[in-house]
């Protein structure tokens, strides 16, 4: 019998099918405090993980370890190397949340392009009348959004594009010019050349070298007046003290942020006042649906594993 060691609890879905499994035990770690992970963690011959950081210390520990099923695509948080040398497979969940993430950047584009905050709070405050005094909004039909990074969100991002009738470019050094155009938008080789006709930015792409710092004032300076970022990739695509000046000085008209260089961010952070910018804390895939289809498929990835049948977009090394 396989052991797995749930680390922070996940959707009810996924643990129904452990419980209905009896080729499986398990167990639930909520609270968890490094040094006792370091300890619980010897007899387990699977993981699941969400956020907490899985360094080389506690792969060192973990003996038995055979896979970590990650709970979400990213895997920043896992010390690859150390997990490669063990031979521990690394798995995400590919299938379940390109979509909610793609609807989460729709939901900041048109919230920051409709005003979504200035009319709510005109109407509550009871000044229904004044609303010529506003200044009015802005449409998504007909406009160019880039997309940086186009892989499984990216991707869907476009298919929503699609339906809004923009006029969509992607820029992402690794996918063929024809898959782009296959899927109806333009590949871009350099940003700083197309990006003073782009009215939305979308970024998709991993936290890397090349990305990091990616949108700083140098390329603010040449966007739109009228142009809006979203961020829901990782925290430091996106140097945030550049984007508030952006932001303050009228370079850009406005930014949407899931993600953050630090999170939380620090109670300083100027952007957390700036209302030209709208926020969530890391939630983009923070639906009911995508929670319990992220559940499941980091469950069926574990016992995928060990049926020697886990798909190969499942796994990262
Ligand atoms: P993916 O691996 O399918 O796609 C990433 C794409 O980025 C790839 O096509 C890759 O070629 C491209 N890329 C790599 N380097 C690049 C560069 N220098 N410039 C442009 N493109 C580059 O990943 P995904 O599932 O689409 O996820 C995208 C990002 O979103 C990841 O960073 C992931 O961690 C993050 N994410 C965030 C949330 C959230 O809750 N906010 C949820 C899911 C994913």
């Amino acid at each position: 019998m396989k052991k797995v060691l749930i680390i922070e609890d996940i959707h009810q879905s996924g643990i129904k099918l452990l419980e209905n499994n009896k080729n499986f035990s398990f167990e639930i770690v909520n609270n968890i405090e490094k040094n006792f992970l370091k300890n619980k963690i010897k007899d387990f011959d699977a993981i699941t993980l969400k956020t907490f950081k899985f360094d080389n210390e506690l792969i060192e520990s973990a003996k038995n370890l055979k896979i970590i099923s990650r709970h979400g695509v990213g895997y920043d948080n896992v010390d690859i190397e150390s997990a490669k040398k063990k031979n521990i497979t690394i798995a995400i969940t590919s299938k379940a949340n390109a979509s909610t993430v793609a609807e989460h950047v729709f939901f900041m584009m048109l919230n920051l392009s409709k005003g979504g905050n200035m009319y709510d709070k005109l109407v509550k405050e009871g000044k229904f009348e004044k609303k010529h005094s506003l200044n009015l909004t802005k449409e998504l039909w007909n406009k160019k959004i880039l997309i940086v990074g186009f892989g499984r969100i990216g991707k869907n991002l476009l298919k929503k594009c699609v339906g809004f009738e923009m006029n969509i470019y992607v820029y992402d050094p690794y996918i063929e010019k024809n898959t782009v155009e296959q899927m109806g938008a333009k590949k871009i080789e350099n940003i700083e050349e197309i990006i003073n006709q782009i009215d939305y930015v979308s970024i998709h792409s991993p936290l890397t070298k090349e990305t990091k710092n990616m949108f700083n004032s140098k390329m603010f300076n040449k966007m739109k007046k009228n142009s809006i970022l979203i961020n829901t990739s990782r925290g430091g695509v996106v140097n945030e003290n550049d984007l508030n000046e952006a932001l303050n000085k009228n370079i850009i008209f406005g930014a949407g942020l899931d993600v953050f260089e630090k999170e939380p961010p620090d109670k300083n952070n100027p952007l957390l006042k700036n209302n030209k910018v709208i926020l969530s804390p890391h939630v983009s895939t923070f639906t009911d649906e995508c929670i319990e289809r992220m559940g499941i498929e980091t469950i069926q990835n574990i016992i995928d594993f060990f049926d020697q049948r886990l798909e190969k977009s499942n796994i990262i090394n």
